[in-house]
């Protein structure tokens, strides 16, 4: 089992002689884990570069499969208006801000983008950074210091979580959509802190589930707690037109303190945002380390995002396709007796096999049917619970899901 062969390598000893990189323990818990993977004889299955833009289907050595491992959900990237924003963008102001925005890496499409998130989400302001993963590290690790508190989700993405370390705030993970165990922990703590953030996601990336919002923004509004939601995987894909959880609880976006999203996924760019009332995004925009201190989002990814947003406001349908595949994808691995586990309403959709090597073995065993979909093994998810990873585009056929459903199913019970 790939955790035993990591815990065995963890345990050599760390001595004075052993400084260069290639004797680290941690290297070798790397090499270790590689071994195994390659010992199922199909070489090795990261960093195989798709050769075309990625969508329903990819093409990977000149050969073409129907794929379900990219986050273009609503199929932005490769839209002709979006690749023709990004190329005027560069003619005009070339392809990076070339310094912080601050300084002198302003464009007026800087603006503009953050003015059309600010008005799509319902809230004042926003701010654009160059990396969704950067925004979460950067601004909680700046808002939240030693004297405050951050209680997160179990199930956070690695980004918040380090944002918690950089800020040094006392830390408490609740258990995943567990609202019960979060008002418990407030109030037990509450008082103790001046500033306390909760942070849920909208969507969550390894479970398809989506946070019980309303509930959490009673809890925040009865403790007075700041409320973070990143939305990676919420935006743009759920609510009747996309427009994310809010839309999807039909809440009032203001309850929430810090909207948080990237760029990468449902917007066909890179970059990530917060977004919530003016002071705030002064305040960020004036001090937040990863924006003062880094290059401001370049052109071309910029103007992709703007055109992605207009594209998503005038086809709402594209959301709207995207749900509905989803649900015919869950409702046949249902209908197969396959485990998805929290997976609903969401196009985030994980079948869970338990085994690490085994979910390895059928992700290759459905690449060579001509299917790509990607594994998850500990310790992204929990040990035992390792999976194949489902993500769903509004480019889907119908014909497509049901022939991977199929396919799937036989080469489970194959295993
Ligand atoms: N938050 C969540 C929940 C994510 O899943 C991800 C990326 N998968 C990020 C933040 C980071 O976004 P990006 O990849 O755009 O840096």
């Amino acid at each position: 089992d790939l955790s035993q062969a990591a815990s065995k390598q963890n345990s050599l000893a760390i001595s004075p002689e052993n400084y260069q990189f290639e004797e680290f323990p941690e290297y070798k818990k790397l090499k270790a884990q590689q071994e195994q993977v390659a010992s199922l004889g199909n070489g090795n299955p990261f960093f195989i570069p798709q050769e075309t833009v990625v969508n329903d289907r990819t093409t990977i050595d000149g050969r073409e499969l129907i794929n379900f491992a990219t986050y273009n959900y609503i199929g932005m990237c490769g839209d002709p208006v979006v690749t023709q924003a990004a190329q005027d963008a560069t003619k005009l102001y070339g392809t990076s801000a070339c310094a912080s925005r601050l300084i002198s890496g302003e464009k007026p499409i800087h603006r503009e983008l953050e003015q059309k998130f600010a008005d799509l989400i319902g809230v004042d302001d926003s701010i654009m950074m160059v990396g969704g993963h950067a925004t979460n590290v950067t601004t909680i690790g700046h808002l939240l210091s030693k004297d405050d508190l951050v209680i997160y989700d179990a199930f956070s993405h690695n980004s918040i979580m380090q944002g918690c370390f950089l800020s040094g705030a006392s830390l408490i993970a609740f258990p995943h959509n567990d609202n019960e165990a979060l008002e418990e922990i407030l109030s037990d703590r509450r008082h103790r802190y001046q500033r306390v953030l909760i942070v849920v996601e909208g969507v969550y990336s390894t479970d398809g589930d989506i946070a019980d919002l309303p509930q959490v923004i009673k809890l925040k509004q009865q403790y007075k707690t700041l409320l973070m939601v990143d939305e990676a995987h919420s935006m743009g894909t759920i609510g009747k037109t996309g427009r994310g959880i809010s839309e999807y609880y039909d809440i009032n976006p203001r309850d929430v303190d810090l909207w948080m999203g990237t760029l990468s996924k449902s917007f066909a760019s890179c970059g990530g945002y917060i977004a919530g009332s003016s002071a705030l995004i002064e305040y960020l925009k004036y001090t937040a380390p990863g924006f003062v201190f880094s290059v401001g989002m370049s052109p071309p990814n910029t103007a992709a995002a703007i055109a992605a947003i207009d594209v998503l406001q005038n086809e709402p349908e594209r959301a709207i396709t995207l749900q509905a595949r989803a649900k015919l994808f869950l409702d046949l691995a249902q209908e197969k007796g396959l485990n998805t586990g929290m997976s609903k309403d969401s196009p985030v959709i994980p079948i869970i096999v338990g085994d690490s090597l085994k979910s390895i073995q059928l992700s290759q065993n459905l690449f060579k049917r001509g299917i790509n979909v990607p594994f998850m093994i500990y310790p992204s998810v929990p040990q035992n619970g390792a999976r194949l990873r489902f993500f769903i585009t509004c480019n889907h056929t119908v014909e497509q899901i049901h022939l991977t459903v199929d396919v799937l199913a036989e080469e489970l019970n194959k295993l």
